[in-house]
């Protein structure tokens, strides 16, 4: 069941009452403490070594088959890998909608169940016959659809934005779904609420197959059917975000992680796996073929290839001839204290408004300002629960007057009158934000169009849609954003990317931060629109041209950027070529979250000294120190091999569970938990 747990429980069953056999993988309703839960079984056996006046009976089964052993095999593995409950990582894989118990009377067929695809979805989107395919894409079916079915096998589909890679998967689909009437397709993508494109030409691709989509903007009843279609083999194209590695697939044929490189694949609360490699393993298990798709391959990805474990499958060149845009440098201005963009991005601004064309300007930091600060003592907007500081927003939601928000922990505070150190009503906005922007661009250019996409803008899918429409239909003429405008949108008409503040992303303690870098801006640059003949351009603002993010960027060189991060991971013995975990704690106090993490840290130094190749480092306070009132800090381990890292992971939640409650310590109240592969350290 869906709780913190390590250990099954035994339970009777009564064939009389259940009027079905016990099977491994039925979801079964259970008595547990002074409730009744939704579980899982995963074992059947004729005798327990519990005495039985205490055994507690089975209530009843839910309306659905038994769930695939297979899938059980990667709760099972998920769970053991990530460090994580067996119950809490199976049992809460399946939707809400099933594990609300009420619901199994609800008659699966009261649940839409079409078989087929919807048929007013006529193909707009022509499916490009093999001649019309250019010669690398061809290569690429060929080798894909030469792929032995029922052999386990890695690609990795590696091209810039636009070369063609979506309509490569999409024919190797189409050819599975012919060859087998019944195969089903799983298709992960990272943000399906940003991608509404993509869905729409998958659905158009496929006008007759039943699809499914899973991702968390459902609600839990569109949820529990799309799980239902296809654990019944109904829905022959999963299209889902990370949630949808673990569903039921009986007749699963092939998975596509497209973007394979993003991270929102990982998940970063609980159950802390990585739905992309989570694939990879079920692919393994299931003796599938697995395409891992991406202009900017994740650098655990690219080493894969290196090593031969993975096979590349390279699109070189945008389809229809395009070329990349130039990439040009631009230093900031430092000439005035209010701080603006730079003249020779202004210019490029003006010219590409008076052809017509959109631009985008990206900041990925939204509000006005990141902080504001008093002219007199050095004063400065802190939250009052985080070690961050609040932003200052032109306007927040229904509040018209300028207002101060936490972005970690969501405080929403007036602006204060005057500094409440000193008195002085000066206070000064820091540093600017898409609002900012926005204002200085509305000023700059009072006759154009602005439009600002960010998540103050964006707050629901219909916003987001209608923000969306305006670009596409031409009636925005600059786009200000953060990130979630360069995610899967195809624009038609963009032919300027202005990137401002990329080094605040360069320079951060973390070491995979020029990786991400390097993935955004390429990404952003995939955006500009295709014109034959005309070049577009991509400005970016920097104080540091020569750093190598920029300098392989210009001529788009990612298997040389790759080969140069690769080489700086190796010397310095990181991932890829080593492995991670972090041990997580929190308390309400400083000294215990510090006393917990040495405690954990003798432990492991002691079971670790057998071990080479492990590094355990000491607890140090996390970049947010203080979120909500709680203060964390981690532990990192590092390890040569992955062996050795997980039996010393083993060992250590068998020793921190023993002193807890649940994840909880039971002296000093400190929250904990061990997270695997992590994305930041
Ligand atoms: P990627 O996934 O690499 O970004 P897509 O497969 O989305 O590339 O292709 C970009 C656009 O070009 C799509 O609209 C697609 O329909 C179209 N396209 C793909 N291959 C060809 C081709 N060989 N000739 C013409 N258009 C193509
Ligand atoms: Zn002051
Ligand atoms: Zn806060």
């Amino acid at each position: 069941m869906d709780r913190p747990l390590s250990e099954a429980f035994d339970y009777l069953w009564d064939e009389k009452i259940l009027g079905a056999m016990p099977r491994v993988g039925l979801l079964v309703e259970v008595p547990f403490g002074r409730t009744n839960l939704p579980g899982l079984v995963i074992e059947v056996n004729a005798y327990s070594h519990l005495n039985y006046s205490k055994l507690k009976k089975v209530l009843q089964v839910a309306p659905l088959g038994p769930l695939d052993s297979r899938l059980i095999e990667l709760g099972y593995f998920a769970s053991q890998y990530y460090i994580h409950g067996l119950g809490e990582t199976i049992v809460s894989a399946i939707p809400k909608w099933w594990r609300t118990t009420s619901n199994w009377h609800k008659l699966p067929d009261q649940l839409k169940l079409e078989t087929k695809g919807s048929a007013e979805l006529k193909a707009k989107e022509k499916s490009l016959s093999l001649e019309e395919l250019n010669e690398d894409q061809r290569r690429a079916i060929q080798i894909l659809n030469d792929h032995k079915q029922g052999t386990f096998n890695t690609f990795l589909l590696n091209g810039v934005t636009g070369s063609g890679k979506t309509a490569v998967y999409l024919r190797f689909i189409d050819s599975l779904l012919k060859q087998d009437p019944a195969a089903q397709v799983l298709i992960m993508l990272p943000e399906i609420n940003l991608t509404p494109q993509l869905q729409r030409r998958i659905q158009e691709h496929f006008p007759r197959e039943a699809l499914a989509v899973l991702h968390s903007g459902l609600t839990e009843r569109q949820r529990g059917i799309a799980w239902y279609r296809a654990l019944t083999g109904v829905a022959r194209i999963v299209l889902g975000t990370r949630l949808s590695i673990m569903t039921p697939l009986p007749k699963l044929a092939a998975i596509v992680v497209d973007e394979e490189n993003d991270n929102s694949f990982k998940q970063q609360e609980g159950l802390t796996y990585s739905a992309r490699d989570l694939a990879v393993w079920r692919a393994k298990n299931e003796c599938l073929p697995i395409v891992l798709v991406s202009a900017t391959p994740s650098s655990q990805t690219w080493h894969a290839v290196k090593e031969g474990r993975y096979q590349e499958i390279q699109l070189a060149n945008r389809v229809g001839g395009f070329q990349m845009p130039n990439v040009e440098l631009v230093a900031p201005d430092k000439s005035s204290r209010s701080i603006t963009m730079s003249p020779m991005m202004i210019r490029a601004l003006e010219q590409n408004i008076h052809t017509g064309r959109q631009s985008l300007i990206l900041i990925n930091r939204r509000g006005m300002a990141p902080v504001i600060s008093c002219s007199s003592c050095d004063w400065l907007s802190e939250c009052d629960h985080c070690s961050s500081y609040m932003v200052m927003h032109r306007q927040l939601g229904h509040f018209k007057a300028p207002m101060l928000c936490c972005h970690h922990c969501g405080l929403v505070k007036a602006i204060p009158q005057g500094c409440p150190r000193c008195g002085d009503v000066d206070l000064q906005p820091l540093g600017r934000g898409t609002q900012k922007v926005e204002d200085q661009l509305q000023t700059l250019f009072p006759q154009a169009a602005v439009l600002r996409v960010d998540a103050d803008t964006a707050r629901t899918s219909k916003k987001t849609e209608a923000l969306f429409e305006e670009i596409h239909s031409g009636a925005a003429q600059i786009i200000v954003g953060t990130q979630m405008l360069a995610k899967g949108h195809d624009y038609q008409n963009i032919s300027l990317v202005c990137v401002l503040d990329a080094d605040a992303r360069l320079y951060s303690n973390d070491y995979t931060a020029p990786e991400h870098l390097f993935a955004q801006l390429v990404q952003v640059a995939g955006r500009a629109g295709r014109f034959s003949g005309e070049p577009t351009q991509i400005l970016i603002e920097t104080r540091y041209p020569d750093d190598p993010v920029y300098q392989y960027l210009k001529t788009f060189d990612v298997a040389g950027f790759m080969e140069h991060l690769m080489s700086i991971r190796q010397e310095a013995g990181l991932p890829p070529f080593s492995y991670q975990a972090l041990v997580h704690a929190e308390a309400k106090q400083k000294k215990e979250v510090l006393t917990w993490l040495n405690h954990a840290k003798q432990y492991l130094d002691k079971t670790a000294h057998l071990q080479t190749g492990i590094t355990i480092f000491d607890p140090v306070p996390k970049l947010i120190a203080r979120l909500g009132g709680w203060e964390r800090s981690q532990l990192l381990i590092e390890s040569r091999h992955r062996v050795p890292l997980q039996a010393l992971l083993n060992e250590l939640e068998h020793y921190l569970r023993q002193q807890s409650v649940g994840r909880i310590s039971k002296a000093g109240k400190v929250r904990w938990s061990i997270e695997r592969d992590p994305l930041f350290v």
